[in-house]
């Protein structure tokens, strides 16, 4: 029997009792691997026009921030346009502190008590998080894996989209934690067999994917409730800003005020990511290199003995392991933190610097724990 919920917890919402917070551990390592952030610092010239921005809008700070973040959604669509193809305008574009606030703006307009959203697990794990904080229903979906690689795909897609019926469906892509890009053909699959939803399609590591990956920004013409969302805490090596954004119909845009705090976005904020924005290509001056170490994380995992996921992501879902737990310990006492995202025998590694790489190889290879030395054995 459980212990009885006393005081202040008696309080919480029934629906909340029992859950457990977002909680990657934040430790200081020598190499820390586990929450797929840029290892590599902002350039100096990027830091240079950062605190300029900061300079100029330090004096109007006893005011409130432009509410409606105009020049951000403007630059915002600029990038986004010329990265991904479609012309896109400033009033189909969304921001938040996060794309983890982005979401949540989802969730608020479109789900809310009595309502449904699907994903697919394993996924990124705030999308059933935010959910259900926001009183809507979880439905765990599956990704197919027979070939153990969590591939999903167009049929198993949809026949859940069926369903469940939902009123919004989160598709990841390149999926976390598994890494790898979804085909577009299974998005549009779901849009239409999801006819009362608004499907979100997460691109968090899109700026990573092997090339002739598309982003779902080309699928938006003529679907109104199609939405795809991004983030500088990636690819943009800005994590600690807190930014994230959305591109989708301007009519589905124009919802979100519904349900936005007024002026969310601080005036710090917007200088901060404009700033960055003007320096878009050195501020994802490192996105080559990192792939090339994620390649090298997955060419070292298998010469291992281990069963790296292909990845179109900034990191590597390593399978393989007899007992994960015991190696993500064993990795942290050599002083490397990577990521246990709970699936058995699978840890996940961010691809970092290259002296980032040698260091958790030579862990990996130091600790051992692979299944095929325990055959060997
Ligand atoms: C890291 C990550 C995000 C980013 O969240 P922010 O709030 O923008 O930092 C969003 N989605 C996925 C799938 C992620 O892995």
């Amino acid at each position: 029997m459980s212990e009885p919920v006393t005081g202040v917890r008696a309080l919480l919402r029934p629906d909340l009792q029992g859950r457990t917070p977002y909680g990657a551990p934040q430790l200081d390592v020598p190499v820390a691997l586990n929450t797929n952030e840029s290892s590599y610092p902002v350039p100096d010239a990027v830091v240079q026009t950062i605190v300029e921005r900061v300079g100029e809008v330090a004096a109007s700070l006893n005011r409130y921030p432009d509410r409606e973040f105009t020049r951000l959604r403007t630059e915002l669509a600029a990038y986004l346009t010329r990265t991904t193809g479609p012309v896109l305008s400033a009033d189909q574009l969304w921001a938040g502190n996060g794309s983890n606030e982005v979401l949540s703006h989802l969730v608020q307009a479109f789900g809310g008590p009595g309502r449904t959203a699907l994903g697919f697990t394993p996924s990124y794990s705030m999308h059933p998080i935010i959910t259900r904080s926001l009183g809507t229903e979880w439905v765990d979906g599956l990704r197919g894996s027979a070939d153990g690689l969590f591939d999903l795909d167009v049929d198993r897609a949809v026949e859940q989209a069926r369903t469940t019926d939902p009123n919004l469906v989160f598709l990841t892509s390149p999926n976390n934690p598994t890494g790898t890009a979804l085909s577009l053909d299974v998005v549009a699959a779901v849009y239409d067999a999801a006819p009362h939803a608004v499907i979100v399609v997460d691109e968090a590591y899109a700026e990573f994917a092997r090339p002739g990956t598309p982003s779902a920004t080309t699928l938006l013409a003529g679907r109104d409730r199609l939405v795809v969302t991004r983030t500088m805490s990636k690819a943009f090596a800005f994590a600690g800003v807190r930014l994230g954004y959305l591109a989708a119909d301007a009519q589905l845009t124009e919802l979100l005020r519904l349900v936005r705090l007024p002026y969310h976005l601080s005036a710090v904020t917007q200088a901060v990511a404009l700033a960055a924005l003007e320096h878009a290509d050195l501020m994802l001056g490192m996105v080559e290199a990192i792939k090339t170490e994620r390649d090298r994380l997955v060419d070292g995992a298998l010469s291992l003995g281990l069963r790296p996921v292909p990845s179109d992501a900034n990191f590597v879902l390593v399978g393989g392991f007899v007992d994960a737990p015991r190696t993500w310990q064993a990795l942290l006492e050599e002083g490397v933190l990577v990521r246990d995202v709970g699936i058995p025998h699978h840890l996940r590694i961010t691809a970092g610097t290259p002296q980032e790489t040698d260091a958790v190889l030579a862990a990996l290879a130091s600790v051992g724990g692979s299944d095929r030395e325990e055959q060997v054995r």
